[in-house]
């Protein structure tokens, strides 16, 4: 005998988390289920824009918590191992693991009333029939669903077929680095062509330093190779067996994120920054407009209508991805990096753009316009180019 809900949500990542809170606070029946029991690792830099933060305040009610220490307002920028300038009055990231935030974020939506799934994989979707089977022998029904399921999404592989494109896909290492390399009042550190179509980062915690490299996996068949140079640049020791890595959905979003009744968010609907990597205040948001969808296509009976009326909440998210796309090639391309990189190095105020960006203050349309005014060669050549 199947249990139903009004909404089930797969994933109870920060997309997930954030819709399951949305629909449950609704007064809706929701079921969230994710594979694993929170608390549970998830590979991740766990650096919190100011962006991120806003969504979650608005979907939370309240700031998200963070300990001083995890406020970081320096950024040391390098170019090839070579400095680039360092801001020290950037706007605050926030440098979080992402064990104790999922776990935070999960729990406040099994509080509001959604039923807690944790720990069971799915074992089955039947988009059709508006059920799916866990791997425990449970079955489950829903008006709505929504897959917040990751990179790897199986949601998205019951609708399309695959989770994503494995030419435009990205593709994260990463390794925390204790003992002498734990020092929290380190500034953020990002290098820029430490792996191709991608950059490295070192993000000092209070217990660990998560130093990585991520890119375009298409571009970096071998990142392992990319991350031991990192690593060695950093004076770090590390196994390559030590590095732990993840897809990353680098700018490749779905154009059409679900279907009817079944709505993709976060990863699975490949919100992720092209240019930065970002990707958990794109989560929180989209999960939160997934609900929405839902919520009010309950209301008019209709389930099926969710995903046009998604998709409408979407576009701004769409628009931003697909300005950030235009310039990354800008950034990127290896005819242009260097010459990016220049600029970069010169101009402080390029430098604070890109981290007001993070931090939600401006957008890819000003940066654009910025981009344009002071690379317009770089630019028209990078607009043009086929990557
Ligand atoms: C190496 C790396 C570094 C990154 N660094 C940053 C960063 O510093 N800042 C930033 O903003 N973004 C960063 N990102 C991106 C960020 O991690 C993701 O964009 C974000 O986690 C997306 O959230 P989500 O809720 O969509 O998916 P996830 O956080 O991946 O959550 C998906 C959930 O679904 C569950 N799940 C998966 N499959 C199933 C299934 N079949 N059944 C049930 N449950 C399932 C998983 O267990 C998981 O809990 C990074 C990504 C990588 C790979």
């Amino acid at each position: 005998m199947a249990q139903t809900f009004d909404i089930v949500v797969i994933g109870a990542g920060p997309a997930g988390g954030a819709a399951a809170f949305t629909a449950a606070r609704a007064g809706l029946r929701v079921a969230l289920i994710d594979r694993k029991a929170f608390p549970r690792d998830k590979l991740c830099g766990g650096l919190v824009t100011g962006r991120a933060r806003r969504h979650y305040a608005e979907i939370f009610g309240h700031e998200m918590p963070f300990g001083p220490e995890d406020r970081k307002t320096t950024v040391d920028f390098r170019f090839r191992g070579a400095p680039m300038g360092v801001i020290s009055d950037a706007p605050a990231l926030c440098a979080t693991m992402r064990r104790d935030m999922d776990a935070m974020i999960c729990a406040q939506a099994l509080g509001t009333g959604a039923v807690d799934f944790t720990g069971v994989s799915v074992a089955e979707i039947d988009v059709k029939a508006k059920a799916l089977t866990l791997k425990d022998g449970r079955r489950i029904g829903f008006d709505v669903l929504i897959g917040a399921d990751g990179a790897n999404s199986q949601v998205a592989k019951a609708l399309f077929g695959q989770a994503f494109d494995r030419a435009e896909v990205g593709f994260g290492l990463e390794i925390e680095a204790g003992g002498d390399h734990v020092d929290p009042s380190a500034p953020i550190r990002i290098d820029l062509a430490a792996a191709k179509w991608g950059y490295g980062w070192s993000f000092p915690k209070r217990c660990s330093t998560t130093i990585g490299v991520g890119g375009l996996l298409a571009k970096n068949p071998d990142m392992k190779v990319a991350m031991a140079e990192y690593c060695a640049l950093l004076g770090v020791e590390a196994e390559t067996r030590s590095f732990k890595g993840q897809f990353l959905p680098f700018g490749d979003f779905r154009k059409v994120p679900g279907q009817g009744a079944v709505l993709l968010a976060g990863d699975a609907a490949g919100l992720v920054d092209p240019i930065t990597g970002e990707g958990i205040g794109y989560a929180l948001h989209s999960g939160q407009l997934a609900a929405e969808a839902g919520i009010e296509a309950l209301k008019r009976a209709r389930p099926e209508t969710a995903l046009a009326l998604y998709r409408r909440h979407l576009r701004p998210i769409h628009r931003a991805l697909r300005m950030a796309r235009m310039i990354r090639p800008v950034i990127f391309l290896p005819a242009m990096e260097a010459g990016f990189a220049r600029a970069f190095r010169r101009s402080s105020t390029l430098r604070m753009q890109y981290l007001r960006l993070m931090a939600g203050e401006v957008e890819y349309g000003d940066i654009l316009a910025r981009v344009i005014l002071r690379l317009p060669r770089l630019t028209v050549l990078a607009i043009r180019a086929r990557f």
